[in-house]
């Protein structure tokens, strides 16, 4: 029986607060999981019962919750000064964190603008390119090119370069336009050949008029766990670059560790003009997010003030300087924690216990990159289940009766836990997927 704290809690919840990406006469009719605590990879919710955070606090929890590191840091900061404007001044943690940014990121990467989550991340990337394109002279280069089924955010810029329909068709005639470059579902196939043939095609007509390609590295997340190969992304990429098309890399998702390198890029071996970073970067602790851009980008904005080529872009709290605390701990603990050898130990024994299933009547398909793993639904006879059945959203429903805290996109299971699960923790989050599986489909 759910206490009478969290009936009046679920009453006030569906009374007054309007969820994200929710629609809000599902959600009023069902009893919300209300999350008060958290320790290592575990949520507890108000009546006290313990789920395993199967998918990150959507993606953002690298080291656990609580962990003593990151807690000391923020708690030290926060004896010090909670926030202190970026615009006009400037503060130590922040100053540090760049710093550290600088050094462990791609190459060449030596300029970090801040701001506070992942799509003004990549809308500062779009702004930046397109005003240094501009300020270059090269005043044709009005467009952007992105992969299909990319999502880089939910601001309109970020939206534009977005091609997810289902989020994205209503704000159409909002948006400017953008050349969409076909990307296949999974790395190395046919497909994937002939995306890259009409990719490389559309780079070559358009060229001239690109002022940046725009990618999620390796995996396209919020798309249902896409995944290409590295040549693919390098040949792109490489294609592009010949066009003078600079290269934007929104590793929101798949940057501090996910794919099994700290970013991404790293595998790819090109180093971006632009690389935007959120989700992760303050170890999914406090919004915080970058985008670091080359010394040739920034040079483009350095002129007299009165020829205002500054950048003209700033949020209110940029930089704050408890996130950025939790951000240089989180650092920290990749190095001391060894935490991208347990991420490729958790990437192993995810790709053990999941292969089984991938023999199962009703799983269509599994990718996995690293720690990102996505899990394709349909029928038993290979169909794909009735929208209305939101068979993805089920399963995860189901999860929570074993132990488990899941969030589906459609019909794809995703699993993407922190990196910082023990052998025990992985098992159970398996076997907290198998019997949900099991549960909905009765097989
Ligand atoms: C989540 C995400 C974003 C948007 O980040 P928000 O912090 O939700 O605004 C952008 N790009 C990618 C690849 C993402 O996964």
């Amino acid at each position: 029986m759910p206490s009478d704290r969290t009936t009046e809690l679920a009453a006030l919840d569906h009374r007054h607060v309007w969820h994200p990406f929710t629609q809000q006469s599902t959600w009023t009719a069902t009893k919300p999981l209300i999350i008060e605590r958290a320790e290592g990879c575990w949520l507890v919710d108000v009546d006290g019962k313990r789920y395993l955070d199967g998918v990150s606090s959507l993606w953002t929890n690298v080291h656990g919750h609580r962990h003593p590191a990151i807690d000391a840091a923020v708690r030290a900061q926060l004896d010090r000064m909670a926030h202190s404007t970026m615009l006009g001044l400037t503060h130590p943690t922040a100053i540090e964190l760049a710093a550290r940014l600088v050094q462990c990121t791609p190459q060449g990467l030596d300029r970090v603008f801040y701001s506070d989550n992942g799509s003004t991340a990549v809308e500062v990337a779009l702004k930046m390119a397109f005003q240094a394109q501009q300020q270059r002279g090269q005043t044709e280069r009005t467009r952007f090119a992105a992969l299909r089924d990319a999502y880089h955010g939910d601001t309109l810029g970020a939206v534009s370069i977005g091609a997810i329909d289902i989020f994205h068709a209503v704000y159409r005639p909002l948006l400017f336009d953008c050349v969409a470059l076909p990307a296949p579902v999974e790395p190395g196939g046919a497909e994937e050949e002939e995306c890259l043939k009409q990719g490389l095609e559309l780079l070559d007509r358009h060229g001239h008029e690109l002022a940046a390609l725009v990618v999620e590295p390796l995996v396209q997340g919020a798309a249902g766990m896409k995944m290409h190969s590295i040549g693919f992304l390098r040949a792109l990429l490489e294609r592009a670059r010949e066009h003078g098309v600079m290269l934007v890399c929104d590793e929101v998702a798949v940057g501090f560790g996910r794919t099994g390198t700290l970013f991404a890029m790293e595998q790819v071996g090109i180093a971006p003009d632009f690389l935007c970073l959120a989700k992760g970067i303050a170890g999914g602790y406090l919004p915080l997010a970058a985008t670091l851009a080359t010394e040739s980008v920034y040079e483009a904005f350095l002129a007299a003030p009165e020829e205002a080529k500054q950048f003209f872009h700033g949020h209110t709290f940029t930089g704050n300087p408890l996130a950025c605390a939790a951000a240089l701990a989180s650092l920290d603990l990749f190095r001391r924690a060894d935490r991208l050898a347990q991420a490729t130990r958790i990437a192993d024994r995810l790709a053990a216990g999941l292969a089984p299933l991938r023999e199962r009547p009703g799983v269509a398909s599994i990718r996995q990159k690293g720690v990102m793993v996505g899990v394709d639904l349909v029928q038993q006879d290979g169909s794909p289940h009735p929208p209305a059945r939101r068979i993805g959203a089920a399963v995860c429903m189901a999860a929570r009766e074993h132990g488990v805290v899941l969030r589906p996109l459609g019909d794809t299971v995703v699993l993407n836990p922190p990196l910082a699960l023990s052998a025990e923790e992985v098992d159970h989050l398996l076997d907290g997927l198998r019997a949900a599986l099991k549960d909905v489909e009765g097989a």
